[in-house]
């Protein structure tokens, strides 16, 4: 390992990190490899590097846990456990947070804001615990028989997780495993493990049973597809690249396991010249430049009416000047680094891209500047004519708004869907009418009207087309933790 990094927090504390599995900390049959800052390009941490062997150990763990004491957990039991679980995160979310910042590079001023948000899905997901139900059905079976389903969990989950907001992704298969009475064998992405680490300490510290979770960091085709291929997994739950979500759900079919995939988008926001434009181009800036572009939602092709073109995309442009770039850590920073530098590597290619298309860059287009070592990129705004273009089309995961101009509602509502993806999607108007067409003519899982990104656990998350399927959060996503089973009793006897 090189170097360790003068950055200084508990759970860095220079010993190397394992893997978590069957409530102990074990070395991974992997090996290590070295975890990285993006702020500096410093190493923080080595981390257990799990393979193969490690997973199979893990599901292994998994496995047990399910047919063991957890399977009598009462839905009271798991609820309790979960309201300990939310007041546990509550008291140690500031290392947390900043544990997140550190390894992936969002500030403290995003990771902060994600306090609330943990302590509301687990509580939220706590309560559906003890809301578990199956129905009685009429049936015209001659005689007299009676039927009514039950539900039990369905049994060993693999959860894949990317890197560009881990704290907040675990939490999509964590919450639903412990309300359902499943159990988990987590695997982060190598570009940000520690966050998914730390959390498993502190939900043992709260009572989660030896086994119940695991966590595994590895890379995706090692360990990654271990977990998706194996047949002792039952679910898997993935997050990432829509070309990853295919080979996972390849690999799922080996064993019939139930699949739920979020994956890439390339989301239209579409802002008409009846907007209310000031806060129309706060909201499309940070659509796009929240969490430096990589968040799979990002609404990155900011389409825009042509009468209001030139004076709206330099609003937007100016939104994006304005933004701090830099230490994660300083509570003053809006934009911190990309999260690894392959990711730097790869917003930088499509700065190329854009110049040599000659594309009119109205602001950014560079690395950041004066922040040595960092993976910093200037958050860029692109005046697009055509809506074909490369940058148009393809998912960047950077701080890169392509802005396009449109004549009328139905030529905007076929640029918007004119893609694979079909994430999320937003419309600016004082029209009231005309936003909820257009709404319910974007095809994509989420839609928002003269707001972006707003989102809940008690309401659904979720794509379509290449996007992928899977609804994670309402009172729906319990369910596909769940099996169902009918039950018919012969009452003539
Ligand atoms: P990104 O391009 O954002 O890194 P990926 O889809 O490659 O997205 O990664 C998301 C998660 O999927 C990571 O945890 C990664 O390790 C994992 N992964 C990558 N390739 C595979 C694979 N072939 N099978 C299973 N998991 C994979």
């Amino acid at each position: 390992m090189a170097d360790a990094s003068p950055i200084s927090h508990p759970f860095l504390n220079g010993k190397p990190k394992q893997l978590f599995i069957g409530g102990k900390h074990v070395d991974a049959h992997g090996g290590t490899f070295d975890c990285i800052t993006p702020g500096t390009g410093e190493v923080i941490a080595e981390v257990a590097c799990g393979d193969a062997v490690d997973i199979d150990r893990a599901v292994s763990a998994a496995r047990t846990a399910f047919e063991g004491e957890w399977s009598q957990w009462s839905p009271y039991d798991r609820q309790v456990l979960m309201l300990r679980i939310a007041d546990a995160m509550d008291e140690h979310f500031a290392d947390l947070g900043r544990l997140e910042s550190i390894d992936m590079g969002a500030p403290v001023a995003r990771t902060g804001m994600f306090k609330r948000w943990i302590q509301q899905t687990f509580r939220y997901y706590a309560a559906q615990a003890v809301n578990i139900r199956g129905e009685v059905l009429e049936n015209s079976f001659p005689g007299k028989f009676m039927t009514y389903t039950k539900r039990a969990p369905l049994g060993v989950v693999g959860g894949i997780i990317p890197w560009n907001g881990p704290m907040i992704s675990q939490l999509w298969s964590i919450c639903p495993t412990l309300a359902s009475g499943c159990t988990l064998v987590l695997k982060p992405a190598l570009e940000a493990p520690l966050s998914a680490l730390r959390m498993a300490e502190i939900m043992a510290e709260a009572g989660v049973p030896a086994g119940v979770i695991n966590v595994v960091p590895g890379a995706g085709p090692t360990a990654g597809a271990a977990l998706a291929e194996h047949m002792d997994v039952d679910r898997i739950a993935f997050t990432g690249s829509t070309a990853t979500g295919r080979k996972i759900i390849e690999a799922s079919a080996r064993n019939f396991k139930t699949v739920a995939v979020e994956l890439g988008g390339k989301s239209p926001d579409i802002v008409f010249a009846d907007a209310d434009l000031d806060r129309a181009a706060v909201g499309a800036a940070m659509a796009c430049f929240n969490n430096t572009g990589q968040i799979c939602y990002a609404g990155s092709r900011l389409f825009v009416e042509r009468s209001i073109y030139a004076e709206f995309v330099e609003k937007v442009a100016a939104v994006g000047r304005q933004l701090r770039i830099g230490n994660p850590l300083d509570p003053g920073t809006q934009l911190g680094p990309l999260a690894s530098a392959a990711q730097f590597e790869r917003v930088q290619r499509y700065f190329d891209l854009a110049r040599s298309e000659g594309l009119d860059i109205r602001s950014g287009g560079q690395p950041a500047p004066g922040l040595g070592g960092g993976y910093f990129v200037e958050p860029t705004v692109l005046a697009v004519e055509d809506p074909n273009s490369r940058l148009v089309r393809e998912e960047i995961f950077g701080p890169v708004l392509c802005a396009i101009p449109f004549d009328s509602e139905a030529d905007v509502i076929g640029h918007a869907n004119s893609t694979e993806y079909g994430l999320g999607g937003a419309v600016w108007s004082r029209d009231i009418s005309k936003a909820h067409r257009v709404a319910a003519a974007l095809r994509c899982g989420i839609a928002w009207v003269n707001c972006y990104g707003v989102t809940d656990p008690s309401t659904g998350f979720n794509g379509t087309k290449h996007s992928g399927y899977g609804v994670k959060g309402g009172p729906w996503h319990i369910n596909d933790y769940l099996t169902s089973k009918t039950v018919w009793v012969d009452l003539n006897s």
